[in-house]
Formats: C-alpha cells, structure tokens, sequence
C-alpha cells in the first residue's frame, strides 16, 4: 500500500513513521510512505505557500496552487487520482472500521493543512474524505496524518506479525480488548487471574469475553450500546 503525504514539514512526519511496527513494514516493502513538501511546488519566486484570507480575519490561509500542483504530481506518476483525504477538524472522527476501510486501497493520499487550513477552491478539486482525529485543534494535519498511516498500516496483510493481534484488539465488534498480563505471576503483591494459568482455552476465551464486556460497559458505554445494535442486525 501506498501513502503520499502531502505536507510543508516532511520531516515531522518522515521522522514520526520510520520507527517499530511502522519502520519494519516500510523496510518489508508492505509498505511505502512518501512525502512530498507542498512548498516544492510554489510558483511564488520568495518560495512562499500563503497569503492573507480575503474576508479579513486571522492567521494565514494555504494558497490553492502549490497544493494543486503537488497532488497533480502523484496523480502524474501513479497514473490515476487516488483516494484524497484532508486532514482536518471539520470532518467526521477518524474510528478503526474507516482504518480497516483505507487499507483496501492500493494508493492513498494524505493532506496536511497548516495556518488556518487550505484555500477551499483547491479542496473542492482534489479532496475525497474529509478525516478529522478528534474535536480539539492541532497546528498542522501532520500528526493527524501520522496517526492515519499508524493506523491503516496495521490493517494491511503482514504488517502485524501476529496475524491475530489485528482482529482481537480494541472496537473490534465495538468491544474493548479485556486485559492483559505478562510475567511474572505475582508482582507488587497482585496475582495473575488464576484462570490464565489455567491451559484451558475455552475457559479463558469465555473469561476475556467477559472482562471485555465489563470493561466497554464501564469505560465506554456508548460502544456497548453500538455492539448491542450490530449484534441485533445481524
Ligand atoms: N481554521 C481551521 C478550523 O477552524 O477548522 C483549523 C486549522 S488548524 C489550526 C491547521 C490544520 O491542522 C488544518 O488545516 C488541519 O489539516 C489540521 N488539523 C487541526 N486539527 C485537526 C484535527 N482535529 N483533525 C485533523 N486535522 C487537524
């Protein structure tokens, strides 16, 4: 799979993805992750990407031509117009089905906005999916972005070495995971939950079944409500 990552600080995000699960997979080639800096692409002779939004107002706004023009060049060498995705506040909030969903794709391009966000005109062209991570605002969509690639890559086949890990974590079937433990046995006075000791798979799918619903009742019971409704539709 393929992320292109349009952004002013390719950096950050380069950096912030090179490392673990995420690093391996690129090493792997189950992966690869691009990023290519908006401001390579001004026409502005003092290399500059922003201006003052009409209207009056604060900040600065991302003109509409360096954005354009870096989306056309991975159109141009991909060979068709990928999945676009802003990052952005104003979109609905990023959940692992979408995460399972983009992971279908074979190319997928992410765009960071900065400052006050991107002129509108250039967004109505080249945006598909408007994501937003949560209803807080960060100064750029790079960490949003980052965060999507995180995501979605555990999502595509190989990347998680456990194939399990993937299909038994957190929001599957709208549960929370049930917790876990390693070594050793006793530590800081506290045992182990006896029945993990026990060999008895069936008996502890059952146990962790129920911590799991426990949990999501206590932690997140909206998500309990939304299994209750999947389970009725099925
Ligand atoms: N003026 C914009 C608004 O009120 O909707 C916010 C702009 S924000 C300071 C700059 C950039 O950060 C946005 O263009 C977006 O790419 C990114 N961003 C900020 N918060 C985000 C969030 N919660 N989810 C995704 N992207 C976010």
């Amino acid at each position: 799979m393929n992320f292109y990552i349009l952004t002013l600080f390719p950096d950050m995000v380069s950096q912030g993805l090179c490392t673990s699960i995420i690093g391996r997979a690129v090493e792997k080639n189950l992966i690869h992750i691009e990023t290519i800096n908006i401001r390579d692409y001004t026409t502005d002779k003092h290399k500059k990407v922003d201006d003052y939004p009409y209207g009056g107002g604060a900040g600065m706004v991302m003109q509409a031509q360096p954005v354009y023009d870096a989306w056309c060049s991975v159109v141009e060498r991909v060979g068709h117009a990928p999945r676009t995705i802003y990052l952005t506040p104003q979109g609905p909030t990023f959940q692992q089905s979408m995460a399972k969903e983009y992971a279908k794709e074979t190319d997928l391009i992410l765009l960071c906005g900065h400052y006050e966000g991107i002129d509108e005109r250039v967004l109505e062209e080249i945006v598909t999916d408007y994501v937003s991570i949560g209803d807080y605002v960060l100064t750029g969509g790079e960490l949003p972005a980052m965060v999507l690639v995180d995501a979605i890559s555990r999502m595509v086949p190989g990347v998680l070495s456990n194939a399990e890990s993937g299909t038994t974590e957190s929001f599957e079937d709208n549960l929370l995971e049930y917790p876990q433990y390693s070594r050793p046995e006793i530590w800081n006075g506290k045992r182990v939950p006896e029945i993990l000791l026990s060999g008895n798979h069936a008996k502890v799918d059952e146990w962790r079944r129920e911590q799991s619903l426990l949990r999501t009742a206590q932690r997140r019971p909206d998500l309990l409500e939304k299994s209750k409704q999947q389970k009725n539709a099925e």
